[in-house]
């Protein structure tokens, strides 16, 4: 679909999931280009995953070590509930799985996940604090994420895994301690826009908090633009322009 015309708050339906699995495949691919032209990449670090729209204990993820720049179509990989790798020559981030595998566990709802140890949010981290509703931008996590407040080493464990799904409960995103921070979403698209919002809304309030005392948007406002910015659809629609961008600028994801 192109044009303004189509259809821009929610996925498109499909005939059959092997169409639906594609596209999924595509928006992923598609932010992982995105990941990394915003900077998001660290070494080894960072994964974003999607559920098989068949297989449905089954998600798709980066293959450890690739430059997300460099990640096509067909560089995705397909892991199953025991970690094994079912689709696709790559060995998975063992921290990834426990994460996101624990994550798509608790949350039937969630088809997308991404983390990634981006500068400001990770530094944002640090602190140990929810981001507070400073911004119109910030008021799409007002009442909408959680911290896991508890740092013991790189998660490789699936306990650990189980302990930040829980702490993120029904929320769209998490703020792991000294870590970094962790979006979900009901598209792919919407999880990552939420992730590069949330990393934007980090930087926002670290740089406010360096300059001076921000004011902040009482909680009835907070609230009432938390309904224009902050639900599902938005999160889907945000995501749009920067596929548009990163589709035309490098068709190769496609490969
Ligand atoms: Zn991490």
């Amino acid at each position: 679909m192109t044009g303004l015309l189509r259809d821009l708050a929610s996925p498109p339906k499909f005939d059959s999931v092997v169409e639906e699995r594609l596209h999924r495949k595509q928006r992923l691919a598609a932010s992982f280009r995105l990941f990394g032209k915003f900077g998001f990449d660290e070494g080894v670090a960072g994964h974003i995953t999607v559920r098989d729209p068949e297989h449905l204990n089954r998600f798709w993820v980066n293959p450890f070590g690739m430059n997300f720049k460099h990640i096509r179509v067909s560089d995705l990989i397909c892991v199953d509930h025991t970690g094994t790798v079912v689709e696709g020559d790559a060995r998975v981030n063992a921290a990834a799985f426990a994460i996101h595998s624990q994550v798509h566990a608790a949350r039937p709802d969630v088809i997308a996940a991404a983390h990634s140890h981006s500068l400001h949010g990770k530094a944002w981290s640090s602190l140990g604090r929810l981001l507070d509703p400073i911004t119109q931008d910030a008021c799409a996590f007002f009442e909408d994420h959680a911290l896991f407040d508890d740092f013991t080493g790189v998660v490789l464990d699936l306990d650990e895994g189980k302990r930040i799904a829980a702490a993120m409960g029904r929320t769209k995103a998490v703020i792991l301690r000294n870590h970094g921070l962790l979006t979900v979403g009901h598209s792919v698209d919407a999880a990552v826009w939420t992730f590069i919002t949330m990393e934007r809304s980090c930087q926002a309030q670290l740089l406010a908090e360096a300059a001076g005392t921000p004011i902040l948007i009482d909680a009835d406002t907070a609230r009432a633009t938390y309904a224009r910015v902050g639900g599902p659809v938005a999160c889907h629609v945000g995501f749009q322009p920067l596929w548009d961008m990163i589709t035309r600028e490098q068709p190769d994801l496609f490969d």
